[in-house]
């Protein structure tokens, strides 16, 4: 492994295929570990709390942002989302590499503090017709919601230029062959 490469720092719209790259990492690469975000909106019917997100109140974040408590954080969508120095401390305990899946302001921010020892990769829509079908097929968004999304994602992808990788995922397989060679190289995983 690659010693001064410790941080993996995915972003993209929402719908563009972030959270599906990321549990390919994970399942793959037993060294990498996910950082537990945490945010302030509703959970959905799949997720687990602890596991995909730790899910505050809005008193309980705004008393972590006031305690300092948070490494970085985004009002996206109407609700907080950021990374908690305890989780990021917890993780960094152990001798893995932390996978981030966080917004592309929020990993801008991350890569200020982390600098080379992150790489950032981008995984962006083909279109924003594309984006706007898999919110759709997700079904997890009210049409308020997924209007939110796509608008801030017009905005997220100005920001391609400056991430380290960009993939589209236009085919999920060949993204991730994409996303498999660029942690090899980037980690020297055996
Ligand atoms: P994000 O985490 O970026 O919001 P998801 O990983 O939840 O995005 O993907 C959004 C939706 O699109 C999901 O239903 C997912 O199964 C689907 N999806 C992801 N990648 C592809 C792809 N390459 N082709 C078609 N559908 C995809
Ligand atoms: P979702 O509601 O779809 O789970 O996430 C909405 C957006 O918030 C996604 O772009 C997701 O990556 C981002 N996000 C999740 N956790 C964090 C975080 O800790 N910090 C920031 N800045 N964004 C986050």
């Amino acid at each position: 492994m690659n010693h001064q490469r410790r941080y993996i720092i995915l972003a993209a719209p929402s719908g563009s295929g972030k959270t599906t790259v990321a549990k390919y990492i994970l399942q793959n690469y037993p060294q990498v570990q996910f950082s537990i975000s945490s945010t302030t909106r509703s959970i959905r019917q799949n997720e687990v709390d602890g596991k995909d997100y730790y899910f505050l109140t809005r008193e309980q974040f705004l008393e972590k942002i006031e305690k300092q408590e948070v490494v970085e954080y985004e009002e996206i969508y109407g609700n907080y989302y950021g990374t908690m120095k305890d989780e990021l401390q917890r993780l960094e305990q152990n001798n893995i590499i932390i996978l981030f899946d966080i917004d592309v302001l929020g990993a801008l921010n991350l890569s200020k503090i982390f600098l080379t020892s992150a790489v950032l990769l981008y995984i962006a829509p083909p279109s924003l017709e594309v984006l706007e079908q898999r919110l759709r097929l997700r079904s997890t968004e009210t049409e308020e919601q997924i209007q939110k999304r796509l608008s801030r994602a017009k905005m997220e992808l100005t920001f391609q230029n400056q991430f380290d990788y960009v993939v589209v995922n236009d085919s999920l397989e060949q993204t991730l062959s994409k996303v498999k060679e660029i942690i090899e190289k980037e980690f020297s995983f055996q």
